[in-house]
């Protein structure tokens, strides 16, 4: 694999495509942690000697302009963090962006302007992606975030820009989510929460040999307490995927994993309120209840098994843990994971929720690794091959 620190990049113009996709609010950025991810990359290429030019995409414009989705207001965060002035184009691919790349100085910024103000950005469209192509001598990817689709700035462009290098996130991502993953150090857990069950079984069923326990938690244990016999109230519930769910509980069962669902859990009639909720027995719900938590013995129960691993994959929150009345489980499970690093141990956060939980506990520092992206980290775990890594040659 092609790595930043073997390569030369003296006097070269080197096209970054970065994650920049991150919350705005009012014209501000709100939460700059993916700014602040792609800094590594970006002043090691200064460092080096080279001009720079920023490419990434924010939000879903779908093809056209729109204010309330400039990056002028990332490059606003990005002068600060870098400590400098850089230059921005407001269309990614005009001559007049062009010229201004290949007119750089070295140790100069250029940031171009969010990608999806053009469709060719997400049709991969190769007319696009050679314009794209015209700002740099070489190419180097670090927008993991985007790592599963196959799009103009991070397939395409590949095609006019060879030997592309993947960034310092895009390495340490494939470090922690693949390398690491091929013979996770046992014991090895798996812990699920959140909502989003369908992109989460198919990690369930890649380690289900690796895996000695898999616990889960959030929303998702609803889906799995239900088929397993539960009356579940007024709980998230997707009938769509019940055979699914029922599957995988056949699966877990049949082979020597131990398979661990809440036995008890925290229960509302009034999500909003934020207050009267009660700890209940699962086989307890009441038919007018919302599972909003995992309660104190399943808390016990989950944190003893995350405490004696060795590996931990965690991926969405134990409860909707936005709600400070509902959080307990999410920071009893962050705190564990925490733990389990002086021990020696390896503890991965995957999931935009998840790692957003993390950063709310001040525990950013505490695991070993807490993946960008959301999609792609779960299908990099699931073992799936990413198409961008894919066009970096990395698989
Ligand atoms: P991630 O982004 O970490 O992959 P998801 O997007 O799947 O996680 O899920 C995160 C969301 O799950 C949070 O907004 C949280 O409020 C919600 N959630 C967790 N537990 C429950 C629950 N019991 N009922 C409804 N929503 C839940
Ligand atoms: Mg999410």
């Amino acid at each position: 694999m092609r790595s930043l620190e073997s390569q030369e990049f003296d006097n070269k113009r080197v096209l970054i495509r970065v994650d920049f996709n991150v919350h705005m609010k009012e014209g501000k950025v709100v939460d700059d942690f993916r700014i602040r991810a792609a800094l590594p990359t970006i002043k090691h290429c200064l460092d080096q000697g080279a001009s720079i030019v920023l490419m990434s995409h924010l939000g879903r414009p779908g093809g056209v302009p729109s204010d309330h989705l400039s990056l002028v207001p990332v490059g606003e965060a990005l002068c600060d963090h870098l400590e400098m002035s850089i230059k921005f184009s407001n269309d990614c691919v005009s001559d007049d962006a062009i010229d201004v790349s290949q007119d750089l100085q070295a140790g100069e910024v250029h940031l171009l302007e969010n990608l999806r103000f053009h469709i060719g950005e997400t049709k991969n469209d190769l007319d696009f992606a050679s314009r794209l192509a015209q700002h740099g001598t070489c190419f180097i990817n670090d927008a993991f975030g985007t790592a599963h689709r196959a799009h103009a700035s991070n397939v395409g462009v590949t095609d006019f820009l060879h030997n592309g290098t993947p960034g310092f996130l895009m390495e340490k991502e494939y470090k922690f989510l693949h390398s690491a993953m091929i013979r996770p150090k046992q014991p090895f857990t798996i812990v699920l929460g959140g909502v989003k069950i369908g992109t989460k079984l198919p990690l369930v069923t890649r380690f289900i040999r690796e895996a000695d326990n898999v616990i889960i938690g959030g929303g998702l244990a609803f889906m799995f307490l239900k088929v397993a016999g539960n009356k579940i109230g007024k709980s998230l519930y997707d009938k769509s995927l019940y055979q699914k769910a029922k599957q995988t509980i056949e699966m877990l069962n049949s082979l020597d994993c131990e398979f661990q669902l809440p036995s008890d859990v925290v229960v509302t009639k009034d999500i909003s309120s934020g207050q009267d909720s009660t700890v209940r027995k699962v086989s307890e719900i009441y038919d007018n209840e919302i599972g909003v938590d995992i309660g104190p013995e399943t808390i016990d129960q989950f944190c003893e098994t995350i405490n004696r691993s060795s590996t931990v994959i965690w991926n969405g929150p134990m409860g909707i843990f936005e709600t400070a009345a509902y959080s307990g489980g999410t920071r009893a499970v962050a705190e564990a994971m925490a733990n389990i690093i002086g021990k020696g141990g390896l503890s991965i956060v995957g999931g935009g929720d998840s790692a957003s939980a993390v950063r709310d506990l001040n525990l950013w520092n505490k695991m070993t690794h807490i993946s960008t992206g959301g999609g792609a980290s779960l299908e990099l775990l699931a073992g799936k091959e990413l198409p961008a890594m894919k066009a970096l040659e990395m698989v």
